[in-house]
């Protein structure tokens, strides 16, 4: 049996991160920078105020938080307008947020410290300002968020909702990033049913690839599925074919058991350059992994999945996800572990194995992760683990006590 830091390896180093490309930025949400962003603006672009209120300097009001004093209003600066005249000493001018400063202004006064005092019969209008601010308060310096030349973001960054508003803000309108890798998906087995028709004996219903489907887009690919192949060799390996050309990468599910006589073993063996593996794991312990070269030569990965639903699930998260992870660029590759604290028996048998059971788990009041294994462990009962929030590593020997440390691998990210 393979132990599963050697299989991983291998399999990482057949899956290289792809050539970086340059996107428009719109479409690089969820990808990694494969090149530093610098800024070729600054922002905010000039000095505006922080606040709703009058544009004044500061002299004027330096006594107003003892004795309130009046002042003339000169005019209004929305936001998106420009001053059109400096503050003269006695002058202020009303401001909304975000809305550029006069000259001659160094300092805003917030409309909560003021009261409009109308307009006098020469038509000039006055307000009553009742605190005194320093130079600069409620000021917002051009560039103090973003110089010119500032790195924003170095290479390695994963684009957040976030860092493309930043990318907004700076007006880069492509950046580069290595691709988002575009996966094909299929399941294999003539037992399988995706159309909700009637099952005949020995019939399931097909799971996997909609799981599988939903674990790859998460994991930020595009998917094409490619539906059931029944076990028919000409249409898999035209199948097959077809995706290296169309795609990145291929996740295909069942047939790769050991026992099989399976069309998947038959095809992958023949077209393309597949390692069997039995994996020193639990579940999950079928496994290959192989390249299919398009007409060009380009190898594109093939991962063979188990067909069982959960071994299916922890195939992907073992040794799929952190492929393709690395493919799209991304520097961590695996989930968060952490060790926590078992809060029942993970009891076993020693077999050579490492064992993954699933868990729920959560933060308790002593700051510690702890777990409890999910209901039903078989590697068909899909149903107990669909809702497991991680796995815990139960290495090789007799198990674990409730009260014992175990690591855990979690099943989603922290964020
Ligand atoms: P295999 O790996 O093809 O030997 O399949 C192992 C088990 O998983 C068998 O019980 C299959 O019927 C089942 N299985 C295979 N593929 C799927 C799938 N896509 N959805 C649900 N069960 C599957
Ligand atoms: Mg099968």
């Amino acid at each position: 049996m393979t132990p599963l830091e050697d299989a991983q390896q291998f399999v990482l180093g057949q899956c290289p991160p792809k050539p970086p490309v340059e996107v428009d930025r719109h479409a690089a949400a969820g990808l990694v920078l494969a090149a530093p962003v610098v800024s070729a603006e600054i922002v905010p672009p000039f000095d505006n105020t922080a606040v709703d209120g009058y544009a004044v300097r500061a002299e004027d009001v330096a006594t107003a938080g003892q004795t309130p004093v009046d002042l003339v209003v000169i005019g209004e600066i929305a936001a998106g307008a420009a001053p059109d005249r400096p503050l003269g000493p006695g002058e202020v001018i009303r401001i909304m947020t975000g809305a550029p400063l006069p000259d001659g202004c160094d300092a805003v006064v917030m409309v909560e410290d003021s009261e409009r005092l109308g307009t006098d019969a020469d038509g000039v209008e006055r307000v009553r300002l009742s605190s005194t601010v320093p130079v600069g308060a409620a000021v917002r310096a051009a560039g103090d968020d973003v110089q010119v030349g500032d790195e924003m973001f170095p290479a390695g960054v994963r684009i957040t909702p976030a860092i493309e508003a930043v990318l907004a803000s700076v007006n880069a309108q492509t950046v580069t990033v290595y691709p988002r890798l575009r996966v094909a998906v299929l399941s294999t087995g003539d037992e399988l049913i995706d159309d909700g028709s009637p099952l005949e004996m020995g019939q399931i219903r097909e799971s996997n690839k909609t799981m599988l489907a939903g674990m790859l887009a998460e994991a930020g690919c595009d998917v094409v599925d490619l539906g059931v192949v029944r076990d028919d060799e000409a249409e898999l390996e035209r199948v097959l074919r077809d995706a290296a050309v169309e795609c990145d990468a291929i996740v295909s599910s069942g047939g790769v058991s050991m026992g099989d006589y399976d069309v998947v073993k038959a095809v992958l063996g023949r077209i393309a350059d597949m390692t069997w593996m039995q994996m020193a794991i639990k579940p999950a312990k079928p496994f290959a992994f192989g390249t299919l070269a398009r007409p060009d030569g380009t190898p594109v990965p093939i991962f063979g999945l188990p067909g069982n639903p959960v071994s299916s699930l922890v195939s992907f998260e073992l040794m799929a996800r952190p492929a393709l992870r690395r493919m799209m660029g991304h520097a961590r590759l695996t989930r968060t572990s952490l060790v926590a604290v078992a809060d029942a028996d993970f009891r076993r048998s020693p077999d050579g194995k490492v064992h993954f059971a699933r868990v729920n788990g959560g933060f308790a009041d002593d700051g510690r992760y702890h777990v409890q294994p999910v209901g039903a462990q078989g590697s068909h009962q899909l149903s107990a683990t669909a809702s497991a929030d991680a796995m815990a590593v139960i290495p090789d020997g007799e198990g674990l006590p409730a009260g014992a440390d175990v690591a855990v691998l979690l099943l989603a990210d922290l964020t």
